[in-house]
């Protein structure tokens, strides 16, 4: 990393109220992609990333085949009744040819048989006897699948940088490839920090409070496929952090913590921080979340997030996850903003982003979205009771009912 680069980068911005999107771009200006890559059975490849072209051997489909059920016919030969001269099943070809005034009986997935060009569906054709009589209104190459119409031989249909999802995985077997080569996933290191933090299985003691980021971090991080070094909770001692700090960063690609980075008495991770490597503090124009460190300790990269258990989750999901996906070689990975109308007034100043926890519903043909209620960065219910962001851009001031807003929903097919 290039602290000169970053500051360049951000040359004439406020790092005391720094926009989000300017804070998303510098942090991505610095950061490298894995290189490193392995090679996984094709189940193991789900959500990994993928590290090569995949190059079909083979058209898929292999034949030109009958996309219905019915009868595989030269369409020239359809105004006078026809004889059928056998059958053509999936995985069972008919073996000869059709002449003229000849067709087949054929099962969706069957090749086409030598001398066919069009498939009729069985449900239009009348029988009679031997006889098969086809209305008029046929269209010449009905029905007919052609052999490299869904991938074609030697034509990328994958490329390094796509996500490995489940139609990616039935693409790949399609091709009867069993082995593919993926970016190795990307390490992180996490604690958080705080004298106060009780773990669960430990009686509350005044004061205190169960540590939840630990876990809110070990969920978000575990659905990116990374993998993760859970590295407790560390305590407001500059020793304790110090060797915390030096082990992570000696173990993994990017540490995480949380806590300790505003400026109050016990708040010893900026100092560490910044003895320990290269580390930049903002303050970012948003809500929740304001505080925040980022930089670099020895090879691994560094993300100080705040303390509140909101603002981690809202820290992580707008710099964070875009980050590691970026460094575990994903290419585009945002997430959409779609737009929904506001069912009640939202309260909003202008000069920061601000994402509200809310619901996305349906009223009739609309999508509406509401709060969850509270919005303080304590409240964690908040996050659990909301599918999404309404995402407040930077200049907005106050929505009135009935106004589109942003939203940025939290969970789309599985
Ligand atoms: P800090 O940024 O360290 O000043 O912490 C801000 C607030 O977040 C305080 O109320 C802390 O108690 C709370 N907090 C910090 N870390 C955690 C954690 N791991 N789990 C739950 N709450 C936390
Ligand atoms: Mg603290």
């Amino acid at each position: 990393m290039n602290i000169a680069r970053i500051v360049s980068c951000l040359d004439g911005y406020d790092p005391d109220a720094l926009r989000v999107d300017k804070a998303r771009e510098a942090i991505r200006s610095c950061l490298p992609r894995i290189e490193e890559t392995e090679k996984v059975p094709i189940r193991e490849a789900l959500g990994r990333v993928l590290a090569q072209d995949i190059v079909p051997q083979i058209d898929v489909p292999a034949h030109d085949n009958s996309a219905m059920d019915g009868y595989a016919v030269r369409f020239a030969d359809l105004e006078k009744p026809l004889r059928e001269i056998g059958t053509a099943l999936a995985g069972k070809p008919f073996a000869g040819k059709l002449g003229p005034g000849e067709c087949v009986r054929i099962m969706t997935g069957a090749v086409m048989p030598e001398g066919a060009d069009s498939v009729v569906i069985q449900e239009v054709v009348k029988k009679q006897g031997e006889r098969i009589i086809v209305p008029p209104g046929q269209k010449k190459a009905q029905n007919v699948r052609y052999a490299g119409e869904d991938l074609r031989r030697g034509k990328a249909v994958l490329h390094p940088g796509q996500l490995v999802r489940p139609a990616e995985l039935g693409l790949i077997a399609s091709l009867g490839i069993g082995e593919l080569r993926v970016k190795r996933r990307l390490k992180v290191a996490f604690f958080a920090t705080g004298d106060e933090l009780a773990s669960i299985g430990a009686a509350l003691k005044e004061g205190e409070v169960y540590d939840s980021n630990r876990y809110t971090l070990h969920g978000m991080l575990t659905r990116l496929g990374i993998v993760l070094m859970d590295m407790g909770v560390v305590r407001d001692r500059p020793e304790d952090l110090e060797k915390a700090f030096r082990k992570a960063s000696g173990l993994a690609d990017v540490v995480i913590t949380t806590g300790g980075v505003s400026v109050g008495e016990a708040d010893f991770v900026r100092q560490l921080m910044a003895k320990l490597g290269e580390v930049l503090f903002w303050k970012i124009a948003m809500r929740p979340g304001r505080p925040m460190a980022f930089g670099k300790i020895g090879n691994a990269f560094l993300f100080g997030l705040p303390g509140n258990p909101v603002a981690v989750m809202v820290t992580f999901y707008q710099f964070v996850r875009d980050a590691l996906l970026y460094m575990a070689g994903r290419e585009a990975a945002e997430v959409p903003l779609l737009k929904a109308l506001a069912a009640e007034n939202l309260r909003k100043v202008p000069g920061r982003t601000e994402y509200q926890r809310g619901i996305v519903f349906r009223e009739g043909s609309e999508w509406k979205v509401r709060t969850t209620g509270q919005q303080g960065s304590g409240v964690l219910r908040s996050m659990s009771e909301a599918n999404c962001f309404i995402v407040l851009e930077h200049e907005r001031s106050s929505v009135t009912a009935g106004e589109p807003v942003s939203v940025q929903l939290f969970e789309g097919l599985a």
